[in-house]
Order: C-alpha cells, then structure tokens, then sequence
C-alpha cells in the first residue's frame, strides 16, 4: 500500500443491533490532503469518526493509519492524531493556557509550556491566552478547540463540523486556519454537511449516503464532469420529468415546484429544449446549477433517495 495514505479503510461496517450505520466504507487520505467527509444527517459520518478515534469498535473491516492496523497499534496510532469532535466543551472560569494545560494532562501527556505556546500562535489565541475561556467568541472557542486537536503535533486531525455554528467572520478564519495547516504539511479529515465548504477548501471527498459510499475521489474531477446540472423552469414539471426520464440522454431528472433539475451533457440542452417545445412544454428559463450542493443532490437523486 501507498505509504503517504495517511489514513484507509477498507470495507468498514459498523451494525448497532438492527441498524446498519456505516456498511463497506472504503476511503482513502493522502498525507497533506484536506480531505472532505460529506453525507446527509443519518449517513453514517459521526459513527465512522467514532470508529477512527478508537472510541467504538467496527463490527467488521478495517482502518489503517499511518500504514499500520489500528487494531494492533491503538496507542501508539492514536498518538498521531488529534480531533475535534462535536462541540468542545472547555473550564469557562479557566484561561486558554490552563485549559490546554489540563487536556494534556487528560489525554496522558505532560503540558510542554511550549507546545501549548506553538498551538495557541497557530490559531491566532496567542495573545488572548491567560484570559478566561468565558470571555472568547464562539469562533475563539471553535479555534482554542483547534489548538487543542494540535496539541502534541500530530500528523493527522480529525475535525467534525469545525464551523458549524459561527458566524461569517468565524467561519473564514477557520477555513484559512485548516488551509493553512495542510500547506505546512498536516492531513485534514474533515467532516462538513456544508458542500460549499468542502468545495472551497478540500482536494479530494467522498460523499456517503445511509452508511455506504457515493463517490470518492478528487473535488475538481468530479465537478468536471462533462455532464452538468441544468434548472429548467418549466410548466407542468411533474409530466416533463416523466418524458424526459424516457431519453437515454438524461442521466438523472427530477420535479421540484415550477422546475426540473436535470443531469445532461451541456451539448444535450438544445436537444432537451426542441423536445419539450415540441411536445407543448412552455420553458421560461433554463440556468446551469455548478455548485456542489446540486452536484450531491444529483447524485442522492439519481439513488431515489
Ligand atoms: P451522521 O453523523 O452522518 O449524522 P451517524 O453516524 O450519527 O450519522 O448515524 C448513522 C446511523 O446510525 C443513524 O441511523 C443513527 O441513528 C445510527 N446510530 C448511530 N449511533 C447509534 C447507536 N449508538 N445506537 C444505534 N444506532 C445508532
């Protein structure tokens, strides 16, 4: 196996009695990638973290990090890695400084005053460090939770929604924060439910969907498809759906109020646009939709989700 594969599963399933959270999950993380984790609620993200942590047990499968089975390596693999995992709950009375104090002390390694210096410089808390926590910003907090998933200079973080719940300004210097991270060579695995997001920072992602996986791959690559997603504003779109869902062309359709989404080759449009006029369809607008979110509602589309 490649060795700068950071991070592999290889058909991870996790069963919670009669429910199948995470099934057959291969994904694979090069060293320095940010690499984004997308799913709707329910598909399985939160459970997948939790086996990557260690914290729960695949009820089959395998994870692999750093080349090595955690399985056999727990301790020493987990040593590797930090993570910010929900939301991060800090001593509010307690500065900055002695909260990472005492999460070293917890996850069993001395406080090395200068690492907490190093973690605190990365994210921009520096000079707010002997302050109470009860005084930061949502976003400070977001970042003090950044530091501490650095504390001990590991090679790979875990982040699950790291901006969920800030503000614009928040939610920007942690984007710029976790780019800046892998430009100095850390991996990123990042949880996002935001695509835009994975969209603007990420390389590579896999999507998954009710515990098994949609796509894997390279961000670019996979928006690149040379079939896109076109709005097609249209009467009567529950019928136009159906006609168009009979074309070999059309590689998804699907009815929203008022309009189409549509999958097609760009070189289809004048051919969809000559049937549907054809067939007595008025069509008030047709708009390309590039964006990820429609790019990921496509593919749930395409499933019948
Ligand atoms: P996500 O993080 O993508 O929202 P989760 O991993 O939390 O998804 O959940 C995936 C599925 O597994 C859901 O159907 C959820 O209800 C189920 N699940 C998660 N944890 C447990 C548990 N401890 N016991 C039973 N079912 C669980």
């Amino acid at each position: 196996m490649n060795s700068d594969i950071v991070l592999y599963t290889g058909r991870l399933t996790k069963r919670f009695k009669n429910v199948i959270a995470v099934e057959d999950l291969d994904l694979s993380v090069s060293r320095g990638d940010i690499f984004g984790f997308l799913g709707p609620n329910g598909a399985g993200k939160s459970t997948t973290i939790r086996m990557l942590l260690g914290l729960i047990r695949p009820t089959d499968g395998e994870i692999r990090l750093f080349n090595r089975s955690l399985e056999n390596n727990r301790k020493d693999l987990l040593g590797r890695i930090g993570a910010l995992v929900e939301k991060p709950s800090f001593y509010n009375y307690l500065s900055a400084r002695r909260n990472l104090e005492i999460f070293a002390t917890l996850t069993n390694r001395r406080p090395d005053p200068r690492d907490i210096d190093r973690v605190l410089d990365i994210v921009a808390l520096l000079h707010r460090a002997d302050d109470k926590v009860k005084t930061y910003s949502h976003g400070m907090k977001q970042r003090l939770g950044v530091a501490q998933a650095l504390l001990g200079n590991p090679e790979l973080i875990i982040l699950d929604e790291p901006t969920a719940g800030l503000d614009p300004k928040g939610i920007k210097e942690i984007r710029r924060l976790i780019i800046e991270l892998a430009q100095q060579g850390l991996t990123v695995f990042l949880s996002s439910h935001i695509l835009h997001e994975v969209e603007q920072m990420c390389r590579n992602m896999a999507i998954i969907n009710k515990g098994r996986l949609v796509v894997h791959g390279g961000v670019k690559e996979l928006l690149n498809s040379d079939s896109d997603i076109f709005s097609v504003k249209v009467d009567r779109p529950g019928e136009a759906a159906d006609l168009l869902k009979t074309r070999e062309w059309v590689e998804s359709v699907e009815a929203l109020s008022g309009a189409i989404t549509v999958k097609i080759k760009e070189q289809q449009v004048p051919v969809m646009t000559e049937l549907l006029v054809q067939s007595g369809f008025h069509i008030f607008a047709i708009q390309p939709q590039r964006s990820l979110e429609n790019y990921f509602l496509s593919l749930l589309g395409a499933d019948n989700v």
